[in-house]
């Protein structure tokens, strides 16, 4: 039970303070933070390890914002707080590998996000606007100074918003990696898990079964990703999640010449070259999805359209062959911001969800961490609370 993967075979209810469901990213990197502060905790995890969107992503850290789904003052506005969050995130991007002592490919050299015509540059002026009110550090330079940045980059371009923060880690590693120096400071981590049902017996007791054995819990913080509302569902508890199948391309291999994350603001694209020379390519085209057996697949019109959006802006692509395409499952809030906090209707219970989770996940594992290592004393962000989409705040029991 003790050991990455290992299943318990014992009958007996497992005993734990926190019980946290899900090992992607948010899960892996909150039963490190919970472990290393001496706060037992068993994180459950119904396959395996980084699976899902952890380990399928992009790899992006997208530290400057990313285009809104609205850009008029009410949305900017509404996003103050998620900049705030941004910044957080690029601090603790920078920090992960000594905290950790791990190696999972962090590479933090900036990035730009791109405008090609007036309407576009007038969007990026506003993005900037937001991100350094709040402390984000972007800067919107012209279409010459970005090529004198990266000299690979169209005519086309005429502005683009500049974060130095911007990079990219390898999504394979991190919450793997996390998950082991977890069980080094005693975490148990159980794959082959499904958490079936969940049995309120009163605040800050609970009851978590799956087909294996049963696990009881002071506390449970659900990090399931797509699968959070379902989950928290069990206790009454309704989210409006919305699940979305993004896909990937990766081409060949070119040597070293680009070493910045490339965005466009009205365009889908994200790319970024690799250590191993290769491009990846995304920027949320969608792919298939067959919920009953989690099947998720690519489209002939979404690899066309990616590749070409990243072609425009960056020519080089034009002659490389897409060696790889694959597609994986995210997920969304209505406001596009994460939920981390505590559900007021089954003291407790927890929820950790990011819809940009590879980018936050680090800064939303440290926040859950903070509010359950130290309760009452870490401040809910109210932007962030579950209780915006339940209309109750929460009272500590
Ligand atoms: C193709 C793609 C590209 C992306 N690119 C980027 C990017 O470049 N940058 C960025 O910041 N974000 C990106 N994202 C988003 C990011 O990957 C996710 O937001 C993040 O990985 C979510 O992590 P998570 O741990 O919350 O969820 P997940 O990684 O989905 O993990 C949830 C886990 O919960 C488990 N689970 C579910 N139900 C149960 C249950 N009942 N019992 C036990 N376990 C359960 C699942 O098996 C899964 O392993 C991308 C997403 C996709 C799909």
């Amino acid at each position: 039970m003790n050991k990455l993967g290992a299943s318990p075979r014992s009958g007996r209810p497992i005993e734990t303070d926190v019980a946290i469901i899900g090992g992607g990213l948010l899960g892996c990197a909150l039963a490190f933070k919970l472990a290393r502060a001496g706060v037992d905790a068993v994180l459950l995890e119904r396959g395996e390890l980084n699976r899902e969107a952890s380990g399928t992503n992009a790899g992006s850290l997208h530290i400057q914002l990313l285009r809104p789904p609205g850009m008029e003052a009410a949305w900017l506005e509404r996003f103050r707080p998620l900049v705030r969050l941004h910044v957080e995130a690029a601090k603790a991007w920078r920090s992960i590998e000594a905290e950790a002592e791990i190696a999972v490919g962090v590479r933090m050299h900036g990035g730009l996000f791109l405008a090609e015509t007036d309407d576009e540059r007038c969007l990026l002026e506003k993005k900037v606007a937001v991100e350094c009110a709040e402390g984000l550090d972007t800067t919107l330079i012209s279409g010459d100074e970005a090529r004198a940045m990266c000299p690979l980059l169209a005519p086309s371009v005429i502005a683009a918003d500049y974060c130095p923060d911007d990079g990219l880690a390898n999504a394979l590693l991190v919450a793997p990696a996390l998950a082991r120096r977890a069980t080094d400071y005693g975490a148990r981590i159980v794959t082959g898990h499904d958490v079936r049902a969940i049995t309120v017996r009163g605040p800050n007791d609970f009851i978590l079964e799956t087909p294996q054995c049963g696990v009881r819990a002071r506390r449970i913080v659900v990090a399931a990703g797509p699968w959070t509302g379902q989950i928290t569902k069990m206790v009454g508890m309704d989210l409006p999640i919305g699940p979305n199948v993004l896909s990937m391309n990766v081409t060949e291999a070119r040597p070293p010449e680009l070493d910045l994350l490339i965005q466009h603001i009205g365009r889908r694209l994200t790319l970024k070259q690799t250590e191993s020379g290769t491009y990846i390519v995304g920027g949320g085209w969608p792919g298939e999805y067959v919920a009953t057996d989690n099947w998720k697949g690519t489209s002939v019109e979404s690899l066309a359209g990616n590749m070409w959006a990243a072609a425009a802006v960056f020519p080089r692509l034009t002659r490389l062959r897409v060696l790889r395409t694959w597609a994986g499952l995210g997920a969304n809030t209505p406001d596009w911001h994460p939920i981390i906090g505590e559900y007021a209707g089954a003291p407790g219970f927890h929820v950790l969800f990011a819809g940009l989770g590879f980018t936050l996940g680090l800064t939303c594992a440290q926040r859950m961490a903070d509010m359950l290592i130290r309760p009452g004393s870490a401040d809910a962000d109210a932007a962030f609370a579950p209780a915006r989409y339940i209309g109750c705040a929460v009272g500590r029991s």
